[in-house]
């Protein structure tokens, strides 16, 4: 469709403008359609009037709150680029994202001020406005003017509207070019698969900053229909109050939430009898603890597969053809092929390789680093996710893991992903993780890291998860100790930080 972000978002709101469509989950003050359609309109004028509009790069760094979504489609609507700020960020991390982006205006909130004015220091930004307001700063508010009442033109295929950054898994955060066709056109392709029931809600704990919060929970929900209850950040209590008071029927999550949904006692304190479907996406997910948390509740856990450079979806599983451990069907228009990595050559069905796509939701580059972009992007259009996968005779995509994070044992490949899926079933286990080590013998070994379930930490319950695993795994897979932890460390989409783990 040629409509910018903005414009698909005004489309999906027009018909019931009167229903709330965001609600501040902490002070439960909610926003309408047509007053979000208002409040974009008013701040898209206003922003142009200051010389914040066509051509500039606004940064937001804020938790998921109503006006998240309004700061997002101004900045859009007036021509401009949002670039998304994790809160968690340091100063220097902030400085360099500002920067490489060549951000002019910072929109944050009060409490986030301190670490935002540090990192906006010595770069481009010319003003810092908070959401809410702050002594000897512009409150949003403020910026509100005459309204624009169009979208202002931009080329929709090439214009860089938002400007995400990868989470930084595997190495530095990337910025990741995206335009108004790459979002509308995957906000169209995740909802060909997946069902979003006009007027219901949903809890939005993923964090906005992330791509799928921003596109598959905050647009594509928007856009169908649906209001968003926002959650500055997760928590398992507010979380369950807000499924219970709301009736909520779908939630986009991913795998640390599912892994509590199935294991945390409070859940059985909350009424989330509504809830149907439970998605999962942005890490892995073994078919065992989906199953365990599917029969816990008596709902579905089904999965979606992206990257922030696919905007972010090419694969979604359909409420009705989900299969365990898959995580779903090609969504339209996009096509895929599974390759071998060491020769490029496409594989047959069945056959695990580098998973490739090529469709209207491919980025159009990372932002000033075209030699990542040239190795990501292939002559032909190809990305290269450097994601393990195979397909199966009915479609269904099965991610085994990323290419980089196999483990390799006297040259059989290990995937971190199979241990932990079978390690979070096993008895005692709250949650684990694991990464390879060198090993003079072997090349590399897996090893395992654990979380008791219970606070038992000692040799004899390691040795009890081994024998467990072997119960379950080929030897070589079979993790060859265990350490105990606290925790295991996660980014804010969910991902295990593996570097992390390294370094201790
Ligand atoms: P960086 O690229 O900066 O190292 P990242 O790859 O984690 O970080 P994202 O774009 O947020 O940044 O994540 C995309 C990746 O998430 C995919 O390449 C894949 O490895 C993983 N992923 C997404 N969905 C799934 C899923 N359902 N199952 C397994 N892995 C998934
Ligand atoms: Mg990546």
């Amino acid at each position: 469709r040629d409509i910018s972000i903005t414009d698909c978002l005004f489309e999906g709101l027009a018909d019931a403008p009167d229903r709330v469509v965001l609600i501040d989950g902490p002070s439960g003050r909610s926003l309408t359609g047509a007053a979000l359609m208002a409040q974009v309109r008013s701040l898209a004028g206003g922003l142009t009037e200051r010389g914040f509009g066509a051509g500039q790069v606004v940064a937001l760094m804020a938790p998921n709150m109503p006006e998240y979504a309004v700061v997002f489609h101004a900045v859009a609507y007036a021509g401009g680029t949002i670039t998304t700020l994790n809160p968690t960020y340091t100063a220097p991390e902030i400085r360099h994202q500002l920067t490489d982006a060549g951000a002019s205006l910072l929109v944050t909130i009060a409490d986030f001020l301190p670490q935002a004015l540090a990192g906006a220091e010595g770069t481009g930004v010319r003003q810092v406005v908070v959401i809410g307001g702050a002594e000897g700063h512009a409150a949003l508010d403020d910026l509100m003017s005459a309204p624009l009442t169009a979208q202002v033109p931009v080329d929709l295929e090439r214009h860089i509207v938002v400007l995400p950054y990868s989470s930084g898994t595997t190495g530095l955060p990337k910025g990741v070019m995206l335009s108004h066709r790459n979002l509308v056109v995957n906000v169209d392709q995740a909802r060909a698969v997946i069902r979003v029931v006009p007027a219901e809600v949903t809890v939005a704990f993923l964090p906005f900053f992330h791509i799928y919060g921003m596109n598959v929970l905050m647009n594509m929900h928007l856009v169908a229909g649906a209001a968003l209850v926002t959650m500055p950040r997760f928590d398992l209590a507010g979380f369950l109050g807000h499924v219970q008071r709301h009736k909520v029927r779908m939630v986009m999550a991913v795998p640390p939430v599912v892994l509590a949904m199935a294991k945390h006692p409070m859940v059985a304190d909350y009424d989330v009898s509504s809830l149907e479907i439970l998605v999962s996406a942005a890490a892995p997910l073994g078919a065992e603890l989906s199953d365990a948390c599917a029969g816990r509740l008596n709902a579905r856990t089904i999965q979606g597969y992206g990257m922030t450079e696919l905007s972010p979806i090419s694969h979604f599983s359909n409420e009705e053809h989900a299969k365990p451990g898959a995580v779903g069907i090609t969504v339209p228009n996009t096509q895929c092929k599974v390759v071998d990595p060491q020769t490029g050559k496409a594989l047959p069905i069945g056959e695990e390789g580098e998973l490739c796509i090529r469709g209207p939701q491919v980025m159009q580059g990372y932002l000033n680093n075209p030699e990542a972009t040239a190795r990501t992007i292939d002559a032909e259009g190809w990305l290269h996710t450097g994601d393990i996968a195979a397909f199966d005779a009915d479609g269904q995509l099965f991610i085994r893991d990323r290419l980089k994070e196999l483990i390799k044992v006297k040259g059989f490949q290990v995937a971190p992903a199979e241990v932990e899926a079978v390690l979070q079933t096993c008895p005692g286990v709250l949650d684990a993780a694991v990464i390879g080590e060198a090993d003079e013998a072997a090349g590399e070994v897996p090893v395992a890291f654990v979380v008791s379930q219970d606070g038992v930490k000692d040799e004899a319950r390691a040795q009890q998860i081994i024998a467990f695993l072997r119960g379950h795994l080929a030897t070589y897979k079979v993790p060859s100790r265990v350490e105990f932890i606290e925790a295991v460390p996660k980014s804010a989409s969910g991902k295990i930080l593996r570097r992390m783990l390294r370094k201790t």
